[in-house]
């Protein structure tokens, strides 16, 4: 047979991918030559607190602690010496340029590069980095999503250093950066970006939960700070392969490609050995984390072939969130270096598992007393006293996830988690929350009225709570399906989509805690009026919580079709897709939480809702014009050239009458390019349907119900014809391919 030309270029590729070998890297040496110890250079190209102490006058240093302490700007005066001292460290590891590194709505992250170099008055180059460059600079936001809060008159908007999360030095091959991690803000005070809202959370929660805690009668505490830590997933595909799949290129998903024999249903991917060369990519990539100062901890294989995962110790939420743009920055950079794409969509191959990011999240305590500092209020405590804190914060927890599910699930809509949220493989679109079994019993024990007759405290000691970290610990079983589980002393945010910045759903969810922990006070201070002792007061706070939360909690497989009937019957909401998700967001009740907590004005929610929306628009028209040229320019001509291929043999034996057995092929492949271009058709009629369409929201209405129809079927209909076209005519790697060979 001849080849058709079309697989030429796979073919190469697959040579290519077959004989690569791992990319071998320096590993940082000392003076003499030996390997450094990690803990060595660890954050060698941040400039973090402990190298301020050591290169700050002492009362510049503590003026900088007390402003990172009260979430404030910095003022001028102390500027001048903070900005002299990162400028003398940077310049020492050949430093040239700085840039306000911050992040935009786009989900990804903005810089702008100033060179430090400057004239002075007598006409010579000297390297200049005041004060008021370090604290803020202007770039241009008109080309940033506002969501129509900046109309172009009023296009300015700057970037303000964020005292909390240390500046870090940004190496390429032929230069080095220092990025300054920004908030991104308008002239008139509203949040630009996805980290100013994050940092209002942070500063909402912590008021209510030391509120709280007063109310508890804790002592010397300080604050209480969101504690988060990112598990990243992605998948690896080697470059040759990628450069021949536009709709990898263009949307990182695949927009057609068949079945593989075999997929993930072996399970013999999970946890499996690394394979050398990813090993060799992962260790690198760890390698520069290390150097900015990001904890990377653990590292495996995960369900689906050429699926991998990377978490980190847990931090501060708005530095985790920093870590986790870096996480993914540096994944991305250091790919390439290996020839390896990494995708981070939700959704890159069809059938086979999805990515997210389980946003593990806590509250810790900061105290004055030692024994106190750093205790995490969702740990199960050893005392009935502690236990009975920590039962009123699970309890806000719960009241502010039943009451805003919606919401919640608002904050993780996009495009790609729309593939992933309900595709019966990863946490549904409905939100939920997992308790885990005893957790649970205690709580319907407590429901039914446990430590009536013998008081709080005996309560508490009689169900058990204290057994809870170590039956946690033991509980290798835990229920993987849910959204929103807890795991032992922390919460687990999974339906969190792999591409997304962590700040706006770790924002929401600070939010809606913010609200439940209010009413817990509030609760608390009408009971407490009428109860015999404090101690009944909480627990029947805690009573009431359990009973009016009942719904929000479910145990069970969140992926059965039982699960969706019964969550209907319980009246949460199942919002399948992203436009249904983010009308949530401005709903009444969601503006009047966000605005009542502070973190966000009514303009400022209005516009995440038209950014939001616009960018789902504007994934999806740029599917269908891939998917289009795709099957214009690739797929049809492979299948025509195969064609001709055979009703020039069907001719040939026809004239030479022997029999064709090529006829019935022939007349099948016919078939399905019929209905291919059929619905490729349809498709053109749909999208003139979206151009007419008013708003941008009935946009994302025609495009997330009709169009995403459309596309399915043509994907099925390329997705057969890829089952019975030579393969040496097939233009695009196939997913077998792609996912086993490299
Ligand atoms: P699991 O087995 O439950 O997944 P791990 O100990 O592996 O637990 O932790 C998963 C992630 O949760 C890690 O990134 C870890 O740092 C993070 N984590 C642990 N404790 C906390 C906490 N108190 N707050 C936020 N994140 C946490
Ligand atoms: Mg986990």
């Amino acid at each position: 047979m001849g080849m058709g030309i079309g697989a030429k270029a796979r073919f190469d590729a697959i040579r290519d991918v077959t004989t690569r070998t791992p990319r071998k890297f320096d590993p940082p040496r000392d003076e003499h030559g030996k390997r450094m110890r990690v803990s060595d250079f660890f954050g060698m190209n941040t400039f973090d607190l402990h190298k301020m102490k050591e290169k700050l006058p002492k009362d510049v240093y503590g003026k900088l602690v007390s402003t990172i302490e009260a979430g404030k700007k910095l003022d001028k005066e102390i500027a001048n010496s903070v900005a002299h001292a990162i400028k003398d460290w940077a310049m020492a590891r050949g430093v040239t340029h700085f840039c306000h590194w911050f992040q935009p709505q786009t989900g990804a992250t903005a810089e702008k590069h100033d060179a430090f170099i400057s004239i002075d008055d007598n006409g010579r180059a000297i390297e200049k980095f005041s004060g008021a460059q370090l604290i803020q600079s202007e770039p241009d936001a008109s080309s940033f999503p506002s969501g129509g809060m900046r109309t172009t008159f009023e296009a300015r908007g700057y970037t303000a250093w964020d005292p909390s999360s240390p500046v870090f030095i940004v190496e390429s091959s032929n230069g080095k950066t220092l990025c300054i991690p920004s908030v991104f803000i308008s002239y008139h005070g509203d949040a630009l970006d996805e980290k100013s809202g994050l940092l209002r959370s942070m500063a909402a929660l912590s008021k209510t939960a030391c509120e709280l805690l007063t109310l508890l009668g804790e002592k010397d505490l300080k604050d209480v700070v969101t504690t988060l830590g990112v598990e990243q997933e992605y998948f690896l595909i080697d470059r040759a392969f990628h450069a021949l799949r536009p709709d990898l290129v263009m949307t990182g998903r695949s927009l057609i490609g068949g079945q593989p024999p075999k997929g993930q249903q072996l399970e013999d991917h999970y946890f499996g050995s690394i394979p050398s060369r990813v090993l060799a990519f992962m260790t690198e990539v760890e390698y520069e984390l290390y150097k900015l100062g990001v904890p990377v901890k653990t590292r495996h294989n995960e369900v689906a072939p050429g699926q991998f995962e990377t978490a980190p110790i847990f931090e501060e939420a708005n530095i985790s969130t920093d870590h986790n743009q870096l996480t993914m920055e540096v994944l991305r950079k250091v790919g390439t270096r290996h020839n390896y794409v990494v995708l981070m969509h939700e959704k890159p191959f069809a059938g086979i598992n999805g990515s997210g990011k389980h946003n593990n999240w806590s509250l810790m305590m900061v105290s004055d007393d030692p024994e106190k500092d750093g205790a995490n209020l969702l740990d199960p405590g050893k005392t009935p006293r502690q236990n009975l804190r920590f039962l009123l914060f699970l309890m806000g927890v719960l009241k502010g996830v039943h009451r805003h599910a919606g919401l919640l699930r608002a904050s993780i809509a996009s495009a790609g988690n729309d593939h992933r949220l309900g595709a019966n493989e990863a946490p549904p679109a409905i939100i939920s929350v997992f308790l885990g079994d005893l957790l649970n019993r205690i709580l319907d024990e407590i429901e039914k009225g446990a430590g009536v007759n013998h008081g709080a405290e005996a309560a508490v000691l009689e169900l058990g709570v204290s057994r809870l970290p170590e039956v946690m610990r033991d509980n290798t079983d835990r229920n993987r399906t849910s959204p929103f589980a807890f795991t032992g002393n922390k919460f687990e945010f999974r339906a969190v989509g792999s591409s997304a910045s962590t700040a706006f759903p770790t924002t929401i969810l600070n939010a809606v805690v913010t609200d439940g922990l209010t009413q817990v006070i509030e609760a608390l201070k009408s009971k407490g009026k009428i109860a015999k002792s404090p101690e009944d007061a909480i627990l029947e706070v805690i009573r009431e919580a359990i009973h009016e939360t009942r719904a929000i909690r479910f145990e069970g497989n969140n992926y059965s079709e039982e699960w969706v009937r019964e969550a209907e019957r319980r009246g949460l909401p199942n919002l399948r897709k992203t436009p249904e998700a983010l009308a949530e967001l401005v709903k009444k009740e969601s503006i009047s939480l966000l605005t009542r907590t502070g973190v966000f004005t009514e303009a400022e929610v209005l516009s995440r809702f038209h950014v939001r929306t616009e960018r789902y628009v504007k994934n999806l028209l740029i599917e269908v014009d891939t998917l289009r040229s795709i099957v214009d320019t690739l797929i049809l001509p492979a299948c025509f050239a195969y064609h001709g291929t055979l009703a020039g043999a069907v001719a040939a034996a026809k004239a030479a009458g022997v029999a064709a057995p090529q006829l019935d092929p022939l007349n099948a492949l016919s078939r399905l390019i019929g209905a291919l271009q059929t619905k490729r058709g349809l498709l053109d009629s749909l999208m003139s349907r979206v151009e007419a369409a008013g708003s941008e929201e009935e946009k994302a209405r025609v495009l997330s119900r009709e169009v995403a129809a459309a596309m399915e079927q043509i994907r099925a209909h390329c997705d057969e014809l890829e089952a019975v076209v030579a393969d040496d005519y097939w233009p695009m790697p196939k997913y077998r391919e792609m996912l086993f060979l490299a």
